[in-house]
């Protein structure tokens, strides 16, 4: 484990969030669609349940994006600037089947808010560990997505499973092609003339 497991749930929630609005799509068009995200990266505490809410999240997602582009000073930067905001408080909590973690925010915050903090929280400890180059775009083809990098030797490439496959599955192919045709005898790549 590279940070503490509270730490890389909310980085992987963080990216997931952020994920939701990358490449020009909608992945939060709706209620339904946010009960969804908060049960799946198990969202505790208070919800309001109305547009207010999901327009609140909807806008943290650009605010949080951006940290995969910045410097650690710019990055420093916006941490504080979300933590200050919410006015973030961190307490050692226990709670369901959770160990002590660190919640900086009450469980009765705005989920959007909450959402900041906790990510806020997390992003603190990528940053004054060095961490930053851990946050990486997907290397498929036709994927955007954000990721962080929690590998031992910092070699993930991919959002997911799926595009690592679906990456892996392209490459097969084009080797096969490229055996099959020099088998044949010439090459499907150009090669320089003379
Ligand atoms: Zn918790
Ligand atoms: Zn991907």
């Amino acid at each position: 484990m590279i940070f503490a497991h509270d730490t890389e749930v909310a980085l992987a929630s963080a990216a997931a969030l952020v994920n939701t609005g990358r490449g020009g799509k909608e992945l939060l068009g709706d209620l339904a669609a946010l009960d969804q995200f908060v049960a799946d990266w198990g969202w505790t505490g208070g919800r309001a349940r109305d547009q207010a809410e999901l327009d609140a999240v909807r806008r943290l997602r650009p605010r949080l994006e951006r940290l995969w582009e910045m410097d650690p000073d710019a990055a420093a930067g916006l941490v504080n600037t979300l933590l200050r905001e919410a006015g973030a408080l961190p307490q050692l909590v226990k709670h369901d089947s959770w160990d002590y973690h660190l919640h900086a925010a009450s469980p009765d915050a705005p989920l959007a808010d909450r959402m900041a903090v906790e990510a806020a929280m997390a992003f603190a400890d990528v940053i004054r560990t060095g961490q930053l180059g851990r946050l990486r775009i997907c290397a498929a083809e036709n994927c955007d997505n954000v990721h962080v990098d929690l590998s031992k030797n910092r070699s993930r490439r991919f959002c997911s499973v799926s595009c690592a496959n679906r990456t892996n599955v392209a490459a097969y192919r084009t080797r096969q092609a490229r055996q099959l045709a020099g088998a044949e005898g010439r090459s499907v790549l150009p090669r320089p003339a003379g």
